[in-house]
């Protein structure tokens, strides 16, 4: 499948695609960095100094209290928001760069899917490449056809939205992701407003496209058992600031009466059954030059 083409455009967009860059890449994930990430509302400081390391095709979860600056953290990551100071580099190169030599793309997926109600679960699917005009809509049919079936929605391209579950909905959202082949997955709250169930079935996707595509994965939740049960590696950001970035087994034990006291106060799915078993290594993938 060939990539977009070489004059498609940097673009933030709400429509679940973010920063959609052109590139001659596969569908391998990149690294993210996150370096002293600053940014204020009307003088009040939300975020404070931010910094985190993703690696390659690894799932990294950012979990924190309500209010603790994840949602303003992943706007300034997709270049919705200029940061006041700090930087964002994703494949080691700065996002606000003014050197635009467009060589990844990333994808997000948002908490409330975002998808658009007047137009079909294919039309959704298929949006980006179809209003980008990048690809013969006979491709884009067989591109909706197969991410629809990586997350268990095979045959529902003319289902209207409104037809779907919400756990439907947020699956729809992925596949639309998935459909600009993305080095670089972003998901706002994925089980947010979703039964136990759907939750577990939200992680087991996450877990598989990241296997399948090994797409670097970051996860924004504060979903105890999604973190535990997906994540490489965990940070939680409180009132602005990383606290603690490690392993799951190395934040469960960590110290820290914040980061215990955040763990204890977190959400936890009383029935879960997460059956997946969380990666233990980052793929290894060489970054793009
Ligand atoms: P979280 O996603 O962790 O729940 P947010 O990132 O949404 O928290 O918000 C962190 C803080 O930043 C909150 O106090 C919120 O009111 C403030 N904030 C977020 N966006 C804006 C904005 N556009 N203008 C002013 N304040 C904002």
């Amino acid at each position: 499948m060939n990539p977009p083409g070489p004059n498609s455009k940097n673009s933030a967009t709400s429509n679940g695609i973010g920063i959609v860059k052109s590139v001659a890449l596969g569908p391998h994930g990149v690294s993210l960095s996150v370096r002293g990430l600053c940014k204020s509302y009307n003088g009040i400081e939300v975020l404070k100094g931010v910094n985190f390391e993703v690696s390659a095709g690894e799932i990294f979860v950012i979990m924190g209290p309500s209010g603790a600056g994840k949602s303003v953290l992943l706007r300034q990551i997709i270049g919705l928001e200029k940061p006041d100071r700090g930087e964002v580099l994703i494949a080691g190169l700065p996002i606000q760069s003014p050197d635009d030599t467009t060589r990844y793309r990333v994808a997000m997926v948002f908490q409330s899917g975002a998808l658009l109600t007047s137009m079909t679960v294919g039309e959704n699917v298929g949006f980006y490449l179809t209003q980008h005009h990048l690809k013969p809509s006979g491709e884009i049919a067989d591109i909706v056809a197969r991410d629809l079936e990586a997350v268990g929605l095979a045959g529902t391209e003319n289902k209207m939205p409104d037809e779907l579950s919400g756990g439907m909905r947020k699956r729809v959202a992925i596949a639309r992701a998935l459909a600009v082949e993305p080095q670089l997955i972003l998901y706002d709250e994925p089980t947010s407003e979703l039964d136990p169930v759907s939750s577990v079935n939200i992680a087991e996707d996450i877990v598989k496209l990241n296997e399948r595509i090994q797409v670097t994965t970051l996860v924004v939740s504060h979903d105890r058992d999604l973190a535990f049960g997906i994540a490489n590696h965990i940070a939680i950001l409180d009132s602005g600031r990383i606290i603690a970035v490690g392993t799951p087994a190395e934040i469960k034990s960590n110290p820290d009466p914040c980061v215990q006291q955040f763990l204890n106060a977190s959400i936890s799915h009383t029935l879960a059954v997460f059956t997946h078993e969380p990666p233990v290594a980052s793929v290894p993938i060489q970054a793009p030059d």
